[in-house]
């Protein structure tokens, strides 16, 4: 085997023909002069575990992986972060160079980045963050806000076990709060996430009364398509200050890139333009 190999690298999923990453860590390679690929890889759930131990040795350093594959990644991986185990899911696996296998999760990571980036005033240890739903995508975001020092979360989500859940995983910070009253406790937000998929291309629109919502609240949005979805319209109308959910994306592949490729690359606006190409 060479030791010249042109590194590749790939997200894996099913479907994944929508996925942004490939224009995303392409762009990346080529604003770096890197030689190296990055493929979206659709797999059949049987043969996941097969492919993956096959990607090493085909000359891939990594992979994204993403819907339904980030909770299965885990247990085909050889060693698993603290932050993964906590969250319950990878969205990144890397393969070393003695053949084993790491699963990470950067997820929390770009959520807290992207705030960083999108709302500079914006401190998690200054007040209360609103999370609304359970799923997945909360599990990292609630996991990086207890992180990054937010005080108090407040949880709604449609299905309440799964709200539970979270808080018996993540602790006395969080507080549980039906789903009908999900409009009561906009008030209290320094901070709102929208975590489900409501709003969404494709799905029902998101229909949390906002009246509550104070001026100066950040509201950001998991969902990026459409990149303005109805509740980061009505937000800025609110004079909130607004991030989309492109940027957590963005700000999740900066560590993945960095890990196989080799250098740290940076989400500007011309990151954005080849993300959304
Ligand atoms: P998931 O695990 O399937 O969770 C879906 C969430 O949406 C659950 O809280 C679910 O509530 C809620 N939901 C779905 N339909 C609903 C409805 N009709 N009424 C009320 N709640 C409803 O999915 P996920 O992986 O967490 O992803 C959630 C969203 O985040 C997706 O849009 C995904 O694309 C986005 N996301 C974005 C990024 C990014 O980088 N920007 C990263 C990850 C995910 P129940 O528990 O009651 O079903």
């Amino acid at each position: 085997m060479s030791d010249h190999r042109i590194p590749l690298a790939a997200v894996i999923g099913s479907p994944i023909a929508h996925s942004r990453s490939p224009k995303l860590h392409q762009h990346w390679l080529n604003v770096h002069g890197l030689a190296g690929y990055y493929i979206p890889m659709d797999i059949a759930s049987d043969d996941l575990e097969r492919v993956i131990r096959m990607m090493p040795r085909m000359g891939f350093v990594g992979c994204n992986v993403t819907i339904p594959y980030k909770e299965k990644v885990m247990k085909v991986a050889d060693q698993v972060t603290d932050r993964a185990t906590l969250i319950g899911a990878a969205n990144t696996l890397i393969f070393r160079t003695d053949g084993s296998i790491m699963a990470d999760n950067t997820d929390g990571y770009g959520f807290i980045e992207n705030l960083r980036q999108g709302a500079p005033g914006w401190d998690a240890k200054a007040g209360t963050a609103v999370v609304l739903g359970a799923g997945g995508a909360a599990r990292a975001v609630v996991a990086a806000l207890a992180d990054a020092g937010c005080p108090r979360i407040l949880l709604t989500n449609r299905t309440r076990v799964r709200a539970e859940k979270l808080k018996d995983d993540f602790g006395k910070r969080i507080e549980v709060h039906d789903w009908v009253q999900a409009g009561n406790i906009l008030e209290e937000a320094a901070l709102v996430v929208n975590t489900t998929s409501l709003g969404m291309t494709g799905k029902p629109e998101l229909r949390v009364p906002l009246d509550g919502l104070r001026k100066g609240t950040v509201v950001t949005d998991l969902v990026y398509s459409p990149l303005r979805t109805r509740l980061l319209a009505e937000a800025e109308a609110a004079d909130c200050i607004t991030v989309d959910g492109l940027g957590m994306l963005l700000h999740q592949a900066v560590p993945c890139f960095e890990r196989w490729f080799g250098q740290r690359p940076v989400v500007d606006a011309a990151t954005r333009e080849a993300a959304l190409r």
